[in-house]
């Protein structure tokens, strides 16, 4: 096939009146098409539920973005059979014309940007730039996965012995269960969805119940660009309700997870138990959370140090799994980060994401907004507040003001859990060996990164920090689909690499044939 080379959508420039012009128009016509109902997707059929999810606005939680489906076991029941049958001729297609509907998706989504884009601002409550960053991701994924498919068509070169042919190629696996987070609703769950397709596999696709419209206008897409009826089920549900059925089930041949590291523990076990009539030990490809730290060293560009840490940091509301949640610095620039790190926090614009100068919108759901609520407690038992407020009840949008602790000890549930929100821990080392040491002192491995101008100290860092995405010199999140494969190891994942040469593999058998003549 002849394609033009990959390469990076490009962002939106909203210092362009042009782009921001179109963008409020964007915002206004998706405005005026909120509250519709999204059913189920099942062999192409749009299947009702008696119950439904209402999904809100995080910024004004009385506003319904949309009514999904509620899948049962039921229907999950009925996802599954659709996936099975619809594998046999699926898993047939050639890998050619699986890829150009990936590529003719891409294409649609480019063209849908800004109605995506507004999407987004009203069920995820992201800022514009980070909207875009992320409809960028989907649309890079959807090219690079595509192309990928093309170069592993005809399997890999193997050696080969006199009197023989020795192949060694790739083959569809059945079907694949796909269970998407919250937190990146178009990138994540195309980036899953399509690999798991254009690999020739059929999939149920469960999204996160706070992001589902989200996950109807991808799976929309995906459609329109003429996949086969059964080939993606949209299966919207509750994990708690649908979640152990699905992965559990006899026919779910594998699983591709994106979330927590309990939910993902958790997958991994119930995936692991044999059924009646199960002839697979099924795969389980898991990306779960981090604790991501970034160094700063005594030699670091300070200025620019503070500025990529706080960007790391508060970048959507520090929801992303590879934001920075943790700021080790050594003790001789601890002072003076501290107060850089602060001052330009404070200056955060922080509000509403109705135009493109609000860099920081609210925490996306509920339940989210009382966990940071909690963990702002916890830290204030553990460590000395040095900006951020109580927040409020929510009520008037899940708003969580930029947040940062000092003088936190490196044994405080601050410092090691989680919280997936605009909450930085600032912690001192004696030396760059004990700031590695502290970083690496976490069950998760994620990303980080180390601020420096020690060549020792960063080539002892590439091999020593414990991280599967490791940045030098610069911010720890936004990882760019084929230049910067991402995923984590330790309990942040299965070792896997979305968006990497390694990817679409996991998707797919290996055989292996050999003909004596
Ligand atoms: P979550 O684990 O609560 O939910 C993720 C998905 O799992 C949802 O669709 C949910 O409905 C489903 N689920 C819940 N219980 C289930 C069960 N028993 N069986 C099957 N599915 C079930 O996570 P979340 O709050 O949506 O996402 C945030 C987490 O995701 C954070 O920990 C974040 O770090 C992580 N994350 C990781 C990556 C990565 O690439 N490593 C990327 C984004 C987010």
């Amino acid at each position: 096939m002849g394609l033009p080379a990959y390469k990076n959508e490009p962002y939106l420039d909203w210092s362009d009146e042009k782009n921001v012009e179109a963008m409020r128009g964007a915002l206004k016509k998706v405005g005026d098409d909120l509250g519709r109902e999204y059913p189920l997707i099942v062999g192409g059929e749009r299947v009702e539920t008696d119950g439904e999810i209402p999904s809100v606005n995080p910024a004004n939680p009385s506003q319904v973005v949309g009514h999904v489906g509620r899948a049962t076991e039921r229907e999950a029941d009925m996802a599954l059979e659709t996936a099975t049958s619809a594998f046999e001729s699926w898993s047939r297609t050639e890998p050619e014309a699986r890829a150009r509907i990936l590529l003719r998706a891409a294409a649609t989504m480019q063209r849908r940007k800004l109605e995506m884009l507004a999407w987004e601002v009203y069920e995820s409550g992201k800022p514009w730039a980070e909207a875009d960053a992320q409809v960028a991701e989907a649309i890079d994924f959807l090219e690079y996965y595509a192309r990928e498919m093309l170069r592993l068509k005809d399997g890999k070169d193997v050696y080969s012995v006199a009197g023989e042919e020795n192949e060694y190629f790739y083959q569809p696996m059945g079907v694949g269960v796909v269970i998407a987070p919250w937190n990146f609703p178009t990138a994540i769950l195309t980036g899953m969805s399509s690999a798991a397709i254009v690999t020739g596999n059929t999939v149920v696709l469960k999204p996160s119940e706070h992001t589902s419209v989200t996950g109807a206008k991808v799976t929309a897409i995906l459609e329109e660009a003429g996949l086969p009826e059964g080939v993606l089920n949209f299966l919207p549900g509750y994990g708690s309700e649908i979640g152990d059925y699905l992965v559990s089930d006899a026919r779910t041949r594998f699983i591709s997870f994106t979330g927590s590291m309990k939910t993902g523990l958790r997958i991994n076990e119930l995936a692991a138990k044999q059924q009646e009539g199960q002839r697979w030990i099924k795969r389980v490809i898991v990306e779960t959370g981090g604790k991501d730290a970034l160094v700063v060293d005594d030699s670091a560009d300070l200025d620019a140090a503070a500025e990529d840490l706080v960007k790391s940091a508060y970048g959507y509301a520090g929801q992303k799994c590879s934001a920075a949640s943790r700021a080790i610095l050594h003790q001789d620039i601890y002072d003076e980060v501290l107060q850089k790190v602060v001052e330009k926090t404070r200056a955060l614009n922080v509000g509403v994401p109705n135009n493109p100068e609000v860099f920081m919108g609210p925490v996306q759901n509920e339940p989210q907004f009382e966990k940071v609520a909690n963990y702002i407690e916890v830290g204030d038992e553990e460590a000395e507040r040095v900006l951020g407020e109580n927040p409020g009840d929510g009520g008037q949008g899940y708003f969580v003001k930029p947040t940062i602790y000092s003088e936190v000890d490196s044994e405080a549930r601050i410092a090691r859990e989680e919280i997936f929100g605009p909450v930085l821990s600032v912690l001192k080392a004696r030396d760059f060996d004990e700031a590695l040491k502290i970083a690496n002192d976490t069950p998760y491995g994620l990303t980080g990164g180390v601020y420096s101008r020690n060549r020792d100290h960063l080539e002892q860092a590439r091999t020593e920090f414990k991280a599967g995405n490791v940045y030098f010199n610069r911010g720890i999140t936004g990882a760019l689909v084929g230049v910067q494969p991402f995923g984590g190891y330790g309990l942040s994942g299965t070792d896997s690499k979305a968006g990497g040469p390694d990817y679409l593999p996991l998707h797919m058998l290996p055989r292996t044939v050999v003909e004596r003549f």
